[in-house]
């Protein structure tokens, strides 16, 4: 396949009848992670959501290799190859871990080797129930269950909530090499930009609903004014200090340091 494994075109969608994006487009190419940064609140679930299928489109399109997916199911994403890991993991704290891998998902037998071959600590945490995971291994399980689905696309939806730097650090690459290595596309959603844009080839900022700033990752890293005008909306401009003492690019890395606290 050549062409983008997801396009969003002018895409506007929200909660009753409220549009919460406005006129979002973004692509992800086979194999590639692209970031999908933005305050708390800029909309980053809400797309996640409507790619998903849950919310419906106001307006624009979903299209899921070169296929519009207008009025398709969930159900029906999730069988052409959409995996989803939500904010909080969804992981069943009752299950073992090999119980998590026998579970079928929507009717499909998920492929476990291949989830203990990106993840081997989940292999020696076969017998231990989800429960009595730490957060990271949690969060290894979650993600480890969407790649043995095989996706062709991966959403992945805060990562590192709740969970020490260390161990985003040390998940991050992995999902980046299964990407490399399967040609699956994945959209990162993530608070912390700048471990986000360590493994990231794009990002894309989000602010009130709309793209406010997007590029390679190395550009954007290289502009850390440029997102943080994003997050803190029109009113500041790039260069300029923040109340009486902080420049932009600090005020950047005090926020990237409160969010690895
Ligand atoms: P966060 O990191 O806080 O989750 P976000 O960028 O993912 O932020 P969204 O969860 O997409 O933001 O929320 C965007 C806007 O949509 C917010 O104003 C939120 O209050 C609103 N919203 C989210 N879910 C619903 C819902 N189920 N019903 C109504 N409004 C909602």
């Amino acid at each position: 396949m050549t062409g983008p494994v997801l396009e969003l075109s002018g895409l506007t969608a929200g909660y009753h009848g409220a549009p919460v994006l406005r006129d979002v487009s973004l692509t992800v190419a086979p194999g590639e992670v692209v970031a999908l940064l933005g305050a708390n609140g800029a909309g980053k679930t809400t797309t996640l959501r409507t790619i998903c299928g849950v919310l419906a489109p106001m307006a624009g399109s979903v299209a899921f290799a070169g296929a519009p997916l207008s009025g398709a199911s969930p159900d029906a994403r999730a069988r052409r190859g959409i995996a989803h890991v939500p904010e909080g993991r969804g992981v069943f704290f009752g299950l073992t871990v090999a119980e998590h891998f026998r579970l079928r998902h929507r009717g499909e037998r998920l492929d476990a080797a291949a989830a203990y071959r990106y993840f081997p600590a989940l292999e020696e945490l076969r017998g231990r129930r989800a429960g009595l995971l730490s957060g990271g291994e949690q969060q290894m399980l979650a993600v480890g269950r969407a790649l043995a689905r095989r996706p062709r696309l991966l959403l992945i939806d805060e990562l590192s909530l709740g969970l020490a730097p260390i161990i985003v650090e040390r998940l991050l690459p992995v999902v980046r090499g299964y990407a490399k290595d399967s040609g699956c596309g994945v959209l990162l959603v993530e608070q912390h930009v700048e471990l986000a844009l360590e493994v990231a080839d794009r990002g894309y900022v989000l602010s009130h609903g709309a793209i406010s700033a997007s590029g390679p990752s190395a550009e954007l890293r290289a502009n850390p004014d440029l997102i943080l005008a994003s997050y803190l909306g029109e009113g500041a401009a790039p260069g300029s200090a923040l109340p009486g003492f902080l420049s932009l690019p600090e005020c950047l890395t005090l926020i990237s340091s409160c969010k690895r606290l």
